[in-house]
């Protein structure tokens, strides 16, 4: 079934000639004319979240599709050996991944962001009930990839935009994780990656002298973290961190304030 003969019999009805007038009618039968189009705009999606399910494919689709959760993604990249990609919520429109989230001063990302669902465990529950993060297989990577691609080329999607759910709401959430290839979106060009020898250098600057709580809340601010306050090492604080180290620094991400942190994090902040 098409729109398109039915478009066309209305605007000949409306005595438009197709073809070198682009001018059809409102409802209500006043003219539109498209012929002035304003250079001043942009795609209402600003941002890419990317998530992990902790489910598995079919209750990822139940929770994601049904009236339970009220909770949904645009695209879903299943776990199959050749894995799906399942649209669940056309583009154009609002899914409901990201919760109370902030990044860069923009805040309830859902309306402005297109959320990406990857089926996977996450963790592992140790014995001592420590937590094992599993690895993503490589060919849901490979799928990801691509698709992430033709998202940012068509809305125009800026590298320091796209981000974890756990970056968005560190108080709440931990995925994809600190086992999400983010090393390699940074090698895609798809992402940001601090320069490893600024690091270095920054690093042995701040071994001999770590900045206070109070810069490391203001940098993480700066760098698109939800704001924090206070200048004290609290519990919100410690989750901002450990966000941060997860993607940049997955080795440790204990939310501690140290000097590999803090040179990454000036390096982030800082063009050079
Ligand atoms: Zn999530």
């Amino acid at each position: 079934m098409s729109a398109r003969p039915a478009f066309a019999l209305a605007a000949l009805a409306a005595g438009v000639v197709l073809g070198g007038c682009a001018t059809t009618t409102a409802p209500g039968g006043a003219p539109i004319d498209t012929r002035h189009v304003s250079v001043n705009q942009d795609s209402r999606v600003l941002f890419v979240v990317l998530h992990y399910t902790v489910a598995n494919l079919a209750d990822s689709l139940k929770v994601l599709t049904g009236p339970r959760d009220e909770v949904s993604a645009h695209y879903l990249i299943s776990d199959d050996a050749q894995p799906v990609v399942y649209r669940l919520v056309p583009e154009e429109r609002r899914a409901w991944h990201s919760g109370a989230s902030h990044w860069r001063g923009h805040a309830m990302l859902n309306a402005s962001s297109i959320g990406i669902e990857i089926v996977h465990p996450g963790f592992r529950e140790r014995a001592d009930g420590t937590r094992e993060y599993l690895g993503f297989p490589k060919a849901q990577i490979d799928t990801l990839i691509p698709l992430l691609k033709d998202i940012v080329q068509r809305h125009g999607i800026r590298p320091e935009r796209i981000v974890g759910h756990n970056e968005v709401l560190p108080q709440n959430k931990e995925d994809p994780g600190p086992m999400f290839p983010w090393q390699r979106l940074a090698d895609e060009g798809l992402v940001p990656w601090p320069d490893a020898q600024r690091v270095a250098a920054q690093r042995a600057l701040f071994e001999r002298q770590l900045p206070e709580v109070t810069w490391f809340q203001q940098m993480l601010a700066r760098h698109g973290f939800a704001p924090l306050a206070g200048g004290v090492l609290d519990e919100p604080t410690r989750r901002t961190i450990s966000a941060l180290q997860m993607r940049y620094r997955p080795a440790r991400y204990d939310g501690t304030p140290d000097a590999e942190t803090a040179a990454i994090l000036h390096v982030l902040v800082t063009p050079p």
